[in-house]
C-alpha cells in the first residue's frame, strides 16, 4: 500500500506563537476513495491566519478541532481517481484539502479549478482571500465613490485586494503596511494613492496629514493601536470593517477595546465584524467578477511560494511575522 504525509494538531497555541513542536509530521498508508470520494494529489496548499484559531479553537465558527487530527487548510489538487461524477482523473480542485499529500475526501464541496492558468488565484484572489475583500468591503464598508478609504495590512492577500477594488469603486484609498518594500508595492502595483510604513512611520500622524476630512471606511485586519489610530480619524457616518485582528493572534486574551471608539458615538458611524463563509452562496457570482478585474489588470495579486511539504508549519508561522509578501502558499508537489 502506497503511503503518503501527513501533519498532525500535536497541541494548542493559545496565547502564545506558533511553534513547531504544535505539530507532527506522520506517515500513514493512502486511502482508496469510497463512494462520492476523490483521491488527490496535493499541489499547493494555501495559508490563513485563522488556522491557527481553529487550533485554538476560539471562535465557534467552524467545527472545533482535535488534538491528533490532520492540520485543517485548504489547497489545490490534482484528481488521480475518482467516484464522484463531477471530477475526471487528470482535473484540478480546491478545497480543504487539509495538510497532507495523498487526500481521500467528498467530492462535494470542491471546486473544480476552470482555468489552469489561474490555478493558484483559487487559494488567493479568487479563493477565500479575495470573497473575504469582496464581501467585506462592498457588503459591510458600503463604499460610495469619492470615499477615503484606509486598509490595514493593507499588502497582505486580502487588503491589498480590498484596496484595489476600493480603487475600481471610485474612492480614494491609504494603506498601512510594514516596511518600504510593501509600501512601495501597494502604492506601484496595486494604485493605492498613499501608503503609510507603521514600522518607521507614526501612523496616527500621517492620518491626519494624509485624511483631512477624515476616514470614511476603514478595513481593519491588524486591531490594536493601528485600528485605535485609524478610529481616531473616522468621519461622520464611517463605516468601520472589523475583518482581523493580526497584532491579537499570539495574545493570551482579547484585548482591551480601544479607547478612541467613542468616535463612533459623535461620527455617528457603525463598527461591524463578519465571516466571509456567510456569503458562501455568492461566491460563484463574486468569483466571475473577480477573474474579469484579473484578466482587465484592474486586479493584481502577488504570491508568495515556498517549497517542501516538511515546510508546512513554518510557512503557516511567517504569517504571524510579517515574512510573507502576498498570498502565502506552499508547492508540495
Ligand atoms: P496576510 O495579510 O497576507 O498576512 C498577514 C500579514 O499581517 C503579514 O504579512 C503582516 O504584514 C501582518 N501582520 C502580522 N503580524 C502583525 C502585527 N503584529 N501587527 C500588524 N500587522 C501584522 O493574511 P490574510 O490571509 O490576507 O489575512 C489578513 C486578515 O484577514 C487576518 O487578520 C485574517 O484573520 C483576516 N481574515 C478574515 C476573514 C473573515 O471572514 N473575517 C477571512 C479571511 C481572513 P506587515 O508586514 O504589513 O506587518
Amino acid at each position: 500500500m502506497t503511503q503518503h504525509r501527513q501533519w498532525l494538531i500535536a497541541d494548542r497555541p493559545n496565547g502564545r506563537p506558533l511553534k513547531d513542536s504544535d505539530f507532527e509530521l506522520v506517515a500513514r498508508d493512502v486511502k482508496p476513495p469510497g463512494p462520492g470520494e476523490v483521491l488527490l494529489k496535493t499541489r499547493y496548499l494555501g495559508f490563513d491566519p485563522a488556522q491557527k484559531g481553529w487550533m485554538e479553537n476560539i471562535g465557534g465558527y467552524v467545527a472545533p478541532t482535535e488534538i491528533g487530527e490532520v492540520m485543517r487548510g485548504s489547497g489545490i489538487g490534482e484528481v488521480i481517481e475518482s467516484n464522484h461524477p463531477k471530477y475526471q482523473p487528470g482535473d484540478l480542485v480546491a478545497g480543504m484539502l487539509c495538510w497532507q499529500e495523498m487526500p481521500t475526501i467528498p467530492g462535494d464541496g470542491l471546486e473544480k479549478i476552470k482555468d489552469p492558468a489561474l490555478a493558484t488565484a483559487y487559494l488567493g484572489a479568487l479563493g477565500t482571500t479575495g470573497m473575504t475583500a469582496y464581501f467585506g468591503f462592498i457588503r459591510v464598508g458600503k463604499p460610495q465613490p469619492g470615499d477615503t478609504v484606509v486598509v490595514s495590512g493593507a499588502a497582505g492577500a486580502t487588503g491589498s485586494v480590498v484596496g484595489q477594488i476600493a480603487k475600481i469603486m471610485g474612492c480614494r484609498v491609504i494603506g498601512i503596511a510594514g516596511g518600504a518594500d510593501k509600501c512601495a508595492w501597494i502604492v506601484e502595483e496595486c494604485g493605492y494613492d498613499a501608503a503609510i510604513d507603521y514600522k518607521s512611520e507614526n501612523v496616527r500622524e500621517r492620518l491626519a496629514e494624509l485624511c483631512p476630512n477624515g476616514i470614511d471606511v476603514v478595513f481593519d485586519n491588524v486591531g490594536g493601536t493601528i485600528l485605535n489610530d485609524m478610529l481616531a480619524k473616522i468621519a461622520l457616518h464611517a463605516r468601520v470593517v472589523i475583518c482581523g485582528g493580526i497584532s491579537r493572534y499570539t495574545l493570551g486574551k482579547m484585548p482591551a477595546g480601544p479607547e478612541n471608539y467613542f468616535n463612533l458615538i459623535f461620527m455617528r458611524a457603525t463598527m461591524a465584524g463578519f465571516i466571509v463563509l456567510d456569503w458562501m452562496n455568492e461566491y460563484p457570482m463574486a468569483r466571475r467578477r473577480m477573474t474579469q478585474w484579473i484578466r482587465d489588470g484592474r486586479i493584481r495579486y502577488k504570491e508568495d511560494v515556498q517549497e517542501g511539504f516538511e515546510n508546512t508549519p513554518r510557512t503557516l508561522m511567517r504569517l504571524f511575522e510579517g515574512k510573507n509578501f502576498g498570498k502565502q502558499m506552499l508547492k508540495v508537489s
